[in-house]
């Protein structure tokens, strides 16, 4: 006899049922015979197309599978030492993860319970958001101000069950960045009555001057945590890894909710060799976001399409058409965008920026759909 189906209705949390999974994109094969495509250009996430720097390449060539059977060190210990030294900071500053996804649920775990909230922005990174939901805990989500963060809101929207208030500089997706000044400010406001968070995913992109150096910034606002990733300039998405520092004393309660083991060993020696000669890479990276930048502003104003392309490896371009009715027209030329729905701004995608040739057949499939 089978025994009773479990009673999901009681066993699942009102928060977790009533959030809306999240679907990934298929894998490529799946995608090219659903959309009769012959290859696809992945313009979605912001990956990339130049891959890891030359020494973290050798360094995967070189891993040793046997390796593979060995735990990796539990809690990144060289690689902390050495972002430590290229930080000046002491490496328990520093918390890597399974991606800079991870340690935003580690921040969450660390500081919110029943009744607490966090507060973001509508048209930015939504994981912040969704962490936070599906954990139990309200999100107050504000819009944007000229697509920009709405310091005031932000401030108006805080009370004493504020915990954590999420700022993504320079933000995916409007590419808006605050300046040091300005974000100096800001936290001059909160005066340390809540972590702020600054996730700096594509600060590696940046070229202001004005741009915050956040590490040096730590001494006068010890309620600042720091994310960065891996995934983006460092092209090592694949292997999930990035981190966030702050204040030790922030960072030593934070480590509390880390699931040791979560990063992997490949991708904590990929990532120390990435470190080790990213000049170059990055010169070159940067290069190739400035063509594609220039070519793009260029081919939109033509077309008369509204758009932004400001910091960050990515573009904004609002259509004449529903984004998910875009997404599909392109899919079935092959180019894979994000669709920008999800943030909160329907008829507009998100483009990746990458080699002048893709950005080519980018702006070949759009005038194809909007023609
Ligand atoms: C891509 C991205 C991340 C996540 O990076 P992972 O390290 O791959 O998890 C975090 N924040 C922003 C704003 C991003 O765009």
């Amino acid at each position: 006899m089978r025994i009773p189906f479990p009673p999901l209705d009681r066993l699942v949390p009102d928060h977790v049922r009533g959030f809306e999974a999240y679907i990934p994109s298929r894998p490529d094969d799946v995608l090219c015979r659903l959309y009769r495509c012959e290859r696809l250009y992945r313009l979605n996430n912001n990956e990339n197309p130049l891959g890891p720097p030359e020494a973290a390449r050798k360094v995967l060539d070189n891993w040793p599978p046997s390796e593979a059977s060995v735990y990796p060190s539990g809690d990144a210990y060289h690689l902390r030492c050495r972002l430590g030294e290229r930080l000046g900071l002491d490496p328990d500053c520093f918390i890597v993860g399974n991606g800079a996804n991870e340690v935003i649920a580690f921040v969450i775990k660390a500081f919110c319970k029943e009744g607490d909230n966090i507060v973001t922005a509508d048209r930015t990174f939504a994981v912040y958001e969704w962490v936070a939901q599906f954990s139990g805990f309200e999100a107050r989500v504000l819009p944007l101000k000229d697509d920009r963060f709405d310091g005031e809101a932000m401030l108006a929207a805080m009370d004493e069950r504020t915990k954590v208030l999420f700022l993504c500089n320079p933000n995916n997706p409007t590419g808006t960045y605050w300046s040091e000044d300005e974000l100096r400010s800001f936290l001059d406001s909160v005066n340390g009555r809540c972590i702020v968070v600054v996730d700096e995913a594509y600060m590696e992109f940046v070229e202001a001057s004005d741009f915050p150096r956040t590490v040096s910034m730590l001494d006068d606002y010890p309620n600042l945590v720091v994310f960065r990733t891996f995934s983006k300039m460092y092209g090592l998405a694949g292997l999930r890894i990035g981190y966030l520092f702050g204040d030790r004393r922030v960072v030593d309660d934070i480590r509390r909710t880390c699931v040791v083991y979560s990063v992997n060993g490949p991708a904590q020696v990929a990532a120390m060799a990435a470190l080790s000669d990213d000049g170059p890479h990055i010169k070159g990276t940067r290069k190739m976001c400035r063509k594609a930048r220039e070519y793009l502003l260029e081919e939109l104003a033509g077309m008369g399409l509204p758009h932004t392309v400001r910091e960050g490896n990515f573009a904004v371009v609002s259509l004449p058409m529903s984004d998910t009715l875009a997404y599909r027209k392109l899919m079935r030329r092959g180019i894979m965008i994000r669709s920008m729905t999800g943030f909160r701004a329907p008829n507009q995608i998100r483009v990746t920026l990458s080699t002048l040739s893709v950005m080519e057949e980018f702006v070949k499939a759009l005038r194809g759909i909007i023609t």
